[in-house]
C-alpha cells in the first residue's frame, strides 16, 4: 500500500488503476531514485537490508550502515565490448577448457570458492541478441555444466548467473559451493567468495578439467591443447 501511495504521488496509476493517467512503464531513473529516497535516512542512507538480518550474512549488522544512495546518472556508463572491434571476449575466442563450434568455457582463477567457471558464446552476442538456435544450446549446456560440477566431491551446488554490466559479450557465470560450509547458501555466495582466501589453484584444476572431459562426453566439442 505504502508503495501504491508513493506511485500515485509520482504521477502513476496505483495497480487496477485504469484511469488515463496509468502508464505501463518502468519508473523513470528520477521517480525510481525519488521512490528510494523516501525509505532511506536525511543522509540518504536506506535501512540495513533483510539479507543483513540473515544468519548466513557475512556481516554482522551492528557498526555496518548503507553506503549514501546517489542520484542517478545521465547516461550509463558503457560497457567494455560495445563495439565488436575492441571485445576482449571475441579475441579469446579460441581460448578455454573446452570449445565447440559457438561455445567456449573458461576458468576464472584467484577465487575463493572452489570453482568459478564461464560460459562465453564464441560469436559476439548479448543474452537478448542470442539467435534462438544458439539460446537452445545455451540451455542444454547450462544443465550440463552445472550437473558436472554438482558430480564433484565435496561440491554441492552450481550457482548460475548471467549479469552483463561489465562486459556486453555474454558470459554465464558458474559459482561452485562447497559442501557443508553451510553460511555459504544462497544469494551471499558471491560476497563470501570475494572474502575467503584464494582457493588451492592446483584443487580447482583438476575439479575444472574433470567438468570439461564430463562436458566432452555428455555434449561433444573438443579440449584444446594446454
Ligand atoms: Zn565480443
Amino acid at each position: 500500500m505504502r508503495v501504491g501511495l508513493h506511485l500515485a504521488e509520482l504521477g502513476r496509476g496505483t495497480p487496477g488503476d485504469h484511469s488515463s493517467k496509468f502508464v505501463s512503464m518502468a519508473l523513470t531513473p528520477q521517480q525510481f531514485y525519488a521512490h528510494a529516497l523516501a525509505a532511506a535516512d536525511d543522509q540518504h542512507r536506506l535501512p540495513l537490508s533483510r539479507m543483513t538480518g540473515w544468519d548466513i550474512s557475512p556481516f554482522e549488522a551492528d557498526g555496518l550502515r548503507v553506503s549514501r544512495l546517489r542520484p542517478p546518472q545521465e547516461k550509463e556508463s558503457p560497457r567494455q565490448g560495445e563495439d565488436p572491434n575492441d571485445c576482449r571476449s571475441c579475441e579469446r575466442r579460441d581460448e578455454g577448457i573446452w570449445l565447440d563450434e559457438h561455445w567456449r568455457l573458461t576458468r576464472i582463477e584467484r577465487v575463493g570458492v572452489p570453482l568459478v567457471l564461464m560460459l562465453h558464446p564464441r560469436d559476439h552476442h548479448d543474452l537478448a541478441d542470442l539467435p534462438d538456435a544458439l539460446a537452445s544450446e545455451l540451455g542444454v549446456l547450462t544443465c550440463h555444466i552445472a550437473r558436472h560440477i554438482e558430480a564433484r566431491p565435496n561440491i554441492s551446488r552450481a550457482h548460475v548467473y548471467r549479469i552483463g554490466d561489465g562486459g556486453a559479450h555474454l558470459h554465464m557465470w558458474f559459482f561452485a559451493r562447497p559442501s557443508g560450509q553451510a553460511q555459504l547458501y544462497g544469494s551471499w555466495l558471491v560476497v563470501w567468495d570475494d572474502l575467503l582466501p584464494e582457493y588451492p589453484d592446483e584443487v580447482a584444476d583438476e575439479d575444472a578439467d574433470a567438468v570439461a572431459d564430463a562436458l566432452l562426453r555428455s555434449y561433444g566439442g573438443q579440449r584444446p591443447e594446454r
